[in-house]
């Protein structure tokens, strides 16, 4: 089935099968053995979750001791704000969020926020291109004092769009507040440096960039200290114990490798593909306005909305002729609800209801594509024909 849903997750790459599969058997042997051990097989596994750790700090720009291995990019964003949070107490607390992030980051401030009367919370709504305006940040920070954490995502998980993050990260160090961004949809699309993103907090999945599941990083500035979520060893220096996944943590790294080794040619192959997806839809009449700015979007997430016809028809009628789409983000109960992200982009009732999601990846094809497009526009014709717009609705 032509899957393109590489938001949701990513195929894991062969070349980071072959380098868990070499970790996994060295495992299997007692070659290599729990980390914090001190024989050879210990040493053996130390030497190769250091290997791992240096390797993806150098990718991202960042020193080995910056680098938290989790099991998920929700457990980063979660011990960012969190550990953030209780760090700060009996200080009070202010948390500055985009009102479309991920729910990792959206559930986890509201959670702080209710539980308790130091936390306070303020959400920011994006413009209508999903685009987060650095003088509404600006105006939150004025409006408040004290230890604050800014949240603003690097591109947005439904639309792509790139968010003006290190001009973002300059207001709230002006204004002595901290920064966090989830980088999960951006990293494999965009170059992602730490550094010259000026963030205190950054967080990554591997399944989104073709690594394993269950395998997830935070990023935390060198002179930052937080408290952890899960108390333990010692493991992460402190800061998230258990014993390390080996496997999952050499995958990653080997598909982060890959992420720098293709990225110039991944980000042309999918402009070219999402081009083709676009201009076949015109050619066929397809009805449609994209969601999120046309220019401020990583390459490969489009988010569409055909006027009278609601998402989740266009994602089952796909799924029926062998194309795997999504409307907006996967959700964990297999329901589709109204995307946060659209409605908080203040986006007219249709355009929200409509929203669907078709994310490409490194391993598609422009045959692929073009069938996609093809599916996509009879099926929007037979849709509309079953379901006449609303009066008052345009494309
Ligand atoms: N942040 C963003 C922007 C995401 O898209 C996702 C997953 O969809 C996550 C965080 C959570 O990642 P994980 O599945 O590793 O918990």
């Amino acid at each position: 089935m032509p899957y393109l849903d590489h938001s949701a997750t990513t195929p894991i790459a062969p070349e980071v099968i072959e380098a868990m599969n070499e970790a996994m058997g060295k495992l299997s042997r007692s070659e290599v053995a729990n980390p914090s051990s001190i024989h050879t097989s210990g040493r053996a596994a130390r030497s190769m979750v250091n290997d791992a750790r240096r390797q993806m700090a150098d990718l991202f720009g960042a020193s080995p001791e910056e680098m938290i291995f989790t099991s998920s990019a929700s457990e980063a964003n979660n011990l960012a704000i969190k550990g953030c949070a209780f760090k700060s107490h009996p200080n009070p607390f202010h948390l500055i969020i985009s009102a479309f992030e991920h729910d990792s980051v959206l559930n986890s401030a509201r959670y702080l926020a209710n539980q308790f009367d130091w936390i306070n919370l303020s959400e920011i709504p994006p413009d209508s291109n999903g685009i987060v305006e650095p003088n509404a940040i600006h105006a939150a920070l004025e409006l408040t004092s004290g230890h604050r954490l800014v949240c603003v995502m690097t591109a947005n998980n439904e639309t792509g769009t790139i968010q003006p993050v290190l001009e973002i990260a300059n207001l709230a160090h002006e204004k002595r507040a901290l920064f966090l961004t989830d980088a999960v949809q951006a990293i494999g699309r965009i170059p992602v440096n730490v550094r010259e993103m000026g963030c205190d907090f950054l967080t990554a999945s591997a399944h989104k960039i073709y690594g394993p599941h269950g395998m997830g990083l935070l990023y935390l500035k060198s002179n930052l200290k937080i408290d952890p979520l899960i108390h333990g060893g010692h493991q992460e220096s402190g800061r998230r114990a258990g014993t390390e996944n080996i496997g999952g943590i050499v995958g990653f790294s080997r598909a982060m490798q890959l992420v720098h080794e293709h990225l110039a040619e991944d980000q042309i192959k999918l402009r070219s593909l999402e081009s083709a997806f676009l201009a076949l839809l015109r050619v066929n009449g397809a009805q449609f306005i994209l969601n999120g700015s046309q220019t401020h979007r990583v390459p490969g997430i489009l988010n569409l909305s055909a006027p009278g016809i609601m998402s989740d028809d266009l994602v089952i009628g796909m799924d029926l002729a062998g194309f795997a789409i999504s409307a907006g983000a996967a959700c964990s109960s297999g329901v589709i609800e109204a995307s946060h992200v659209l409605t908080a982009m203040s986006l007219e009732p249709w355009r929200i209801q409509g929203g669907v999601r078709i994310s490409m990846g490194r391993g598609n094809t422009l045959e692929e594509v073009i069938a996609a497009a093809d599916a996509m526009s009879e099926l929007c014709k037979k849709l509309k024909q079953d379901a006449p717009i609303p009066r008052g609705q345009t494309g």
